[in-house]
């Protein structure tokens, strides 16, 4: 059989996969991207994309980026985050303004925002197959050897180098490094499309809402084009096994009995079916490359462990891995201890952002501190200055996690 070879092969065409492939095509280099669904293509999601991924994308195509953050078909732009605390206390926080003349952020569904991110590359670089699933995937000397099934027909190829870039459930990386699911470090979240969700916020903040019951998780909406609402909610894995917790029928009950959302529900309709998918928190350190693979996004579980956000996560770690790749095929080098300078950069570059955002989740899972923490900031504007630049300056929400700080809440100093 006639076997194609690739240098480089992107298992998965979501947010990571697709910057990977942006990046080695800017650096004239051919690959091969495969993705098991056809686009559009919709993704369990809270859709909420921040200004990390569209500062990645906008490095190579800023236009466009502009372009498609002013359709108002496909998104909205949101200008901060309301915080619900477990006592009903809601506090808004405004998202700085952005340098240049980006958008701060905007929430898009998935099958929207991944389409857009999909027809960016390029097809002079990237070989792209969509109804392409990896099956199959193991080293043999110096190449690694695939089994793809594309429209239902067996493709067999090899690479010298393989970014895993597909999802939470990654075959890539359970083939080729291992694998194990620590529910300590993993969230299980579903997701649902409402339409007519009453008293959304003016400026579209997208709004957390932390529930004794759901601590350190929490239930969301955000707001979506065409009168439409992304609903979900998010709850370490470990707590829904110990609680035997139904997330559907939680979420349900929540939103038929709540008073702080029953109302707000009473006319709102239930578009399609309440989605579950997991996240893969990057709260532990873990190894994020090996012989002739490098782990991006979700398959290198890269995902805030407080917020939940792992898009901007995909990009910086796909931008980081053509990075990688450009220098591996440079050196001819796909060693597993020349790739380990990836595993290197990626933590230098966000393990800070992620142990600050573990310890406020598990700070956040004390009912009474959040309380206290909301009720002072919704009556303290400079506090709510300092939180707001807090999304933007780690060494101010390094403060989060200090003693100090709440003592000095405590009394107003
Ligand atoms: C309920 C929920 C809510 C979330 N809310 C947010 C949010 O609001 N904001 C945010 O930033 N993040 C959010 N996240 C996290 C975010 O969805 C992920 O971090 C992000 O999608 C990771 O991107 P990725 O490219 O690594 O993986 P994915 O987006 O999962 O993409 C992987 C791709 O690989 C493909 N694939 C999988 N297996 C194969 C195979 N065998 N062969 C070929 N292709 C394959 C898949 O079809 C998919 O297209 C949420 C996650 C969940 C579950």
């Amino acid at each position: 059989m006639n076997v194609k070879q690739f240098p480089v092969i992107i298992i998965g065409a979501g947010p990571a996969g697709c910057v990977c492939s942006l990046f080695l095509s800017d650096f004239k280099i051919p690959h091969l991207i495969i993705e098991k669904g056809s686009f559009p293509r919709d993704k369990i999601c809270g859709d909420a994309v921040s200004g990390k991924m569209l500062e990645i994308i906008a490095k190579l195509h800023p236009e466009a980026v502009k372009k498609f953050a002013a359709d108002q078909e496909k998104a909205v732009l949101s200008y901060g985050m309301e915080f619900k605390a477990p006592n009903g206390q809601t506090v808004g926080i405004p998202f700085p303004k952005p340098k240049g003349d980006l958008p701060i952020g905007f929430v898009s569904k998935r099958m929207d925002f991944d389409y857009f991110l999909y027809q960016l590359t390029d097809s002079e670089y990237a070989t792209r197959w969509e109804n392409a699933s990896l099956e199959e995937i193991h080293r043999e000397g110096k190449v690694v050897n695939l089994m793809i099934n594309k429209n239902q027909e067996t493709i067999e190829l090899s690479g010298q180098m393989i970014i895993a870039a597909d999802g939470s459930r990654s075959i890539a990386k359970k083939k080729l490094l291992g694998d194990e699911v620590d529910e300590k470090h993993y969230c299980a979240g579903i997701r649902a499309y409402y339409k007519g969700v009453k008293d959304l916020h003016p400026q579209n903040f997208i709004e957390l809402h932390f529930y004794k019951e759901l601590l350190p998780g929490y239930f969301w909406i955000f707001p979506l084009p065409n009168g439409y609402a992304n609903v979900g909610m998010g709850m370490l894995s470990k707590k829904v096994s110990e609680k035997k917790i139904n997330l559907r029928k939680e979420m349900l009950h929540l939103i038929e009995t709540h008073p702080a959302l029953k109302d707000r529900f009473k006319d709102a309709v239930l578009d399609g079916k309440i989605n579950g998918w997991g996240l893969p928190l990057g709260s532990k350190k873990r190894p994020l490359s090996g012989e002739q693979i490098i782990l991006t996004g979700d398959a290198a579980s890269l995902i805030d462990p407080f917020t939940g956000e792992g898009i901007g996560n995909a990009g910086v770690s796909g931008m980081v891995a053509a990075r990688i790749a450009k220098s591996a095929i440079e050196n001819q080098n796909f060693s597993a201890d020349f790739l380990k300078q990836y595993d290197q950069i990626i933590y230098d570059k966000l393990w800070n952002e992620l142990q600050l955002s573990y310890r406020i989740q598990r700070l956040s899972s004390i009912p009474w501190l959040f309380n206290f923490v909301v009720n002072k900031i919704t009556n303290n504007k400079q506090l709510r200055e300092i939180f707001t630049n807090m999304f933007i300056n780690l060494d101010l929400r390094a403060k989060l996690k200090s003693p100090m700080f709440y003592f000095k809440l405590l009394f107003n100093r």
